[in-house]
């Protein structure tokens, strides 16, 4: 298996995200640097007026717009029955003897749960941990495919291969290194009320058999990682394999390929069909089988 199948961004690609990430915000960063205030400022702006030169956009371009596809982490958020949920400990919340104020807490969770990544040795013995994997791969062009309408009529329904067909018939052969991105409308429209994204509001092994709730079909999963290149898939679900799965197919296939997986992406209602570019920002737990992540598209 190769470590590193998935092309990382194309250098001129980076250039143009820079041009295009720095050509939103340049006020504040030339006000800075006119007051003086901040040389590293004036460092950045040149550098920005460097990356302008370079990539020459001869026109005025509209300012970047960011969607942030993260639900905040809190106790309502979103695990597996079987994980060990998100919970926050206050530790310090106030005033100190000393008289400056102070506050930290402490917080445990599973790896998965609220959104957040998979790494390959979640579903594939000997596969890459998350610090293994290197920042540019998780940044790539996002590809949806939304299926709400078929998800609306059943909750357990999987994504196809002529669901792919039908996309690419509408927008183009799905580009390389893409985030393959199922909109089921389930997550998006419910999270994170248990029982309308889980199937199920109980807790431990005995509600595995109650999860209901849709995902990627095995056949679908397969074609992406050998018909097409991408980088990995992602969902507004709890899992790239549906909640009825008995086998976690799609999490074989997709983490033996050693590409990578997104789930409980939030606010993918406003992700278009194509054109936006997703970054995601995983902790690098060394060892990690998967870990909590920000996850943010740049739309066109
Ligand atoms: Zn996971």
């Amino acid at each position: 298996m190769e470590k590193h199948p998935v092309p990382t961004a194309h250098p001129a690609d980076r250039l143009r995200h820079v041009a295009e990430a720095r050509s939103a915000p340049p006020r504040p960063v030339l006000r800075g640097a006119a007051r003086g205030e901040a040389p590293m400022r004036r460092i950045a702006s040149s550098l920005l007026l460097g990356a302008l030169v370079v990539t020459g956009p001869s026109k005025a371009q509209p300012p970047s717009k960011l969607l942030d596809m993260t639900y905040p982490f809190e106790d309502a958020s979103v695990y597996w029955p079987t994980a060990t949920p998100f919970r926050l400990t206050r530790v310090s919340f106030g005033p100190t003897p000393g008289g400056w104020w102070y506050a930290s807490n402490d917080f445990t969770a599973s790896e998965h749960g609220g959104t957040h990544a998979d790494a390959p040795i979640h579903f594939a013995e000997g596969g890459r941990t998350m610090e293994r994997i290197p920042l540019e791969e998780w940044i790539g062009p996002a590809v949806k495919v939304d299926v709400s309408a078929a998800c609306a009529k059943d909750r357990d329904y999987m994504l196809t291969v002529a669901d792919l067909k039908a996309w690419e018939e509408r927008h183009g052969r799905i580009p390389k290194g893409a985030w393959v991105v199922m909109y089921t409308g389930h997550g998006t429209r419910a999270y994170p009320d248990p029982v309308a994204v889980l199937g199920t509001d109980r807790r431990g092994a005995d509600a595995i058999p109650l999860l209901s709730f849709p995902g990627f079909s095995p056949e679908a999963a397969d074609f992406l990682v050998k018909e097409r290149s991408i980088r990995g898939i992602a969902l507004d679900t709890p899992s790239i394999d549906r909640g009825r799965s008995p086998d976690f197919r799609v999490h074989q296939i997709i983490c033996g390929a050693d590409r990578l997986a997104l789930e409980n992406l939030a606010a993918a209602d406003r992700l278009p069909a194509k054109g936006a570019t997703l970054y995601v920002v995983p902790i690098p737990i060394r060892g990690g089988s998967g870990a909590p992540a920000r996850v943010f598209a740049v739309l066109p």
